[in-house]
């Protein structure tokens, strides 16, 4: 996709403070973060939302997935993290390719992350 700023990512044509990459997935630092560590995780192929992503894809993202969540463990030394992704605009979806969240957590950091809920 020509327009899409992950897609450019992918591409090289614009910066990312990269933490994983495979063949299929690639893994980079939010450019504003929720908290130190906030890491997204995507596909290099365009795909918009989780309800176009092909099975083979899936796979490789959720191991991708596993990977940063440990390395946010292990690396960051935080207590936990969460992993959450927008679907669609109406639910905050704002970058047209599909991404999930992971955001360190550490115990009394005081985060509130969608408080829509
Ligand atoms: P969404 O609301 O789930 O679509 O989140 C998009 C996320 O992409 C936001 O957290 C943005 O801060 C992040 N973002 C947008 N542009 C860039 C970039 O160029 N590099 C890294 N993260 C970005």
């Amino acid at each position: 996709m020509q327009d899409c700023i992950f897609c450019k990512i992918v591409r090289g044509e614009i910066p990312s403070a990269k933490v994983y990459e495979n063949d299929s997935v690639l893994c980079f630092l939010d450019v504003a973060p929720a908290v130190r560590g906030h890491s997204l995780v995507i596909p290099r192929e365009h795909v918009e939302n989780i309800l176009e992503i092909p099975e083979d894809m899936a796979a490789h993202l959720h191991e991708a997935i596993r990977r940063v969540g440990r390395g946010i463990i292990q690396g960051l030394k935080a207590d936990g993290f969460n992993v959450g992704m927008n679907n669609f605009q109406a639910a905050g979806q704002v970058v047209m390719h599909a991404h999930w969240h992971l955001i360190p957590r550490f115990h009394g950091d005081g985060l509130q992350l969608w408080p829509q809920y």
